[in-house]
Formats: C-alpha cells, sequence, structure tokens
C-alpha cells in the first residue's frame, strides 16, 4: 500500500454496536484523520440515512459527516436509476431510507390504471419482513418484476445477540420464485467500485476493515483490496476458521488500524 493508502471502514460490528462506539473506536478515528489518511465508511446498514447515520456517530465523537458513508441504500438508488429507469419499485425495508433514494419511484400498490410493481427491492430485515410482504414479493417476482436486494446478510450483532438478517429470507425466496436477486450491497463488485471511485483511490491502495469474513474481507479482496478482519461485533473464531479464504490482517479491534496503516504505508 502507498503512503497514506484509503482506508474503507465497515461502521456495524467495528466502529459501533448497537449504535454505541466500540472501546478506542473514536480514538483511532482521530488519528486517522489526523494523519490525513482518505477514508470512507461502508455499510449494508439500512436502517438509517446517510444524513442520520453520520449525526449518531458526530454525537460520540467520531469526526465524521454524510459526505463519508457510503451506504447500500445509496448504491441501490444508483443502481435502480441506470438499470430501471422509471420503474415502479416496491421496497421491503425495516427502517426509513427514502432520504437515501433520490429519483427512485417508491409505490405499495397497483396504480389505478392496475400497473403492479416492476421491482421488488429487498432492504433490512426486521418488522417489515412480515410473511404478507415477503408473499407478496414473491408474486410479484412470480410475474416478472427483478429482484434486487441491498444485501444477503445471513446475521447481525445488536446488543442483545445475533438477528436474523435479509439473507435469510432472501434464499427461501430466491428459491421458491427460482431467480436470483441482484446485490448491490456488500459484498457486490459494484459496491466496491463505487467506494473507490468515491475516494479516487485504487484497488492496491486501499484497506477494507470490517467484522465480517466473507462480506467485508474476502470480498474485498477478491476485488485487490487489502482486507482487515477484526475481533469484534459478530466475529467468530468458528467462522474465522471456516471460512473460504483468509484475511490478509487479523485485528483486535479497530484501534489497531492506525498502527498497520503507517506499517503497511512504510
Ligand atoms: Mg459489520
Amino acid at each position: 500500500m502507498e503512503r497514506n493508502g484509503a482506508v474503507l471502514i465497515d461502521i456495524d460490528g467495528v466502529l459501533t454496536v448497537s449504535w454505541e462506539p466500540l472501546p478506542g473506536a473514536v480514538e483511532a478515528m482521530r488519528r486517522l484523520r489526523a494523519a490525513d489518511v482518505p477514508l470512507a465508511l461502508v455499510t449494508n446498514t439500512t436502517s438509517r440515512t446517510r444524513a442520520r447515520i453520520a449525526e449518531r456517530l458526530a454525537d460520540h465523537g467520531f469526526p465524521v459527516g454524510p459526505d463519508d458513508i457510503l451506504t447500500a441504500p445509496a448504491v441501490t438508488a444508483a443502481h435502480l436509476r441506470e438499470h430501471h429507469p422509471e420503474a415502479r419499485c416496491l421496497l421491503i425495508n425495516t427502517g426509513d431510507v427514502r432520504g437515501d433514494l433520490p429519483g427512485v419511484t417508491l409505490v405499495e400498490e397497483e396504480d389505478t390504471e392496475g400497473a403492479v410493481p416492476d421491482v421488488v427491492v429487498l432492504g433490512g430485515a426486521g418488522g417489515a419482513f412480515t410473511y404478507a410482504a415477503l408473499n407478496r414479493a414473491f408474486r410479484l417476482v412470480q410475474q416478472g418484476a427483478a429482484l434486487v436486494a441491498m444485501h444477503r446478510n445471513l446475521y447481525w450483532r445488536t446488543a442483545d445477540g445475533l438477528d436474523l438478517d435479509t439473507g435469510a429470507f432472501l434464499l427461501g425466496l430466491e428459491r421458491a420464485a427460482r431467480t436470483e436477486a441482484v446485490i448491490t450491497g456488500k459484498p457486490s463488485g459494484a459496491f466496491f467500485a463505487a467506494a473507490l471511485t468515491h475516494l479516487g483511490a485504487t484497488p492496491g491502495g486501499t484497506l477494507m476493515v470490517g467484522d465480517d469474513i466473507d462480506t467485508d474481507v474476502l470480498a474485498a479482496q477478491r476485488h485487490g483490496i487489502t482486507g482487515a478482519l477484526v475481533r469484534t461485533g459478530k466475529y467468530r473464531p468458528e467462522t474465522l476458521a471456516a471460512a473460504a479464504g483468509t484475511p490478509d490482517h487479523v485485528l483486535d479491534s479497530f484501534a489497531d488500524v492506525p498502527g498497520l496503516v503507517e506499517r503497511l504505508g512504510r
């Protein structure tokens, strides 16, 4: 990695858990800022907009703003504008991310002429993933609607344990409807490409830090980015042992990242 190479940083499980900072994370972020390291926070979070994420992190002392954050909904909007212009999209998501979906037409039902949604968009699992909502998605996809998902994460870490995420539902939906969703968030190549473009960085000069070995670390490494796994958030030793690849670096926590960036820059 070149001196002052760029750093892509996952948020949940790396900087915070349930939006509370992990020990040493704020201080480490300040050190990266002081060293002028180009950085972007890259997250599959589907519960808040970039503006609200930035506000929450800044409240805890992280020196970041909305422009430092790239979310799966923001990249999904870019995908929909490019590949499904003018489409009527049915969004199933837990949380309000409409502010990150400019130029996307969201609909709930058939219009007065009986036109049904053209694209089913799955965001994050939670209360919105009811049987009725998922069954409607199934029927629309059977009728020819495109299926786009912001990610296929299987679970995430909350303050009181692991919670089942979109990927678990998506697998059943894909199997039942005999189709495969287009994934727009991590680990898709489109997401990492958008992040590198955002920073004007090259894959070889960039480090990705995450707590999900597949979605963050190995996915980044497949795109030529150096991968660092942190032992916080959803990290579990057995997941690392069973993984299909090996991280370039394994760190105790985000607090070790400034030191690694310095060593890689030498
Ligand atoms: Mg994470």
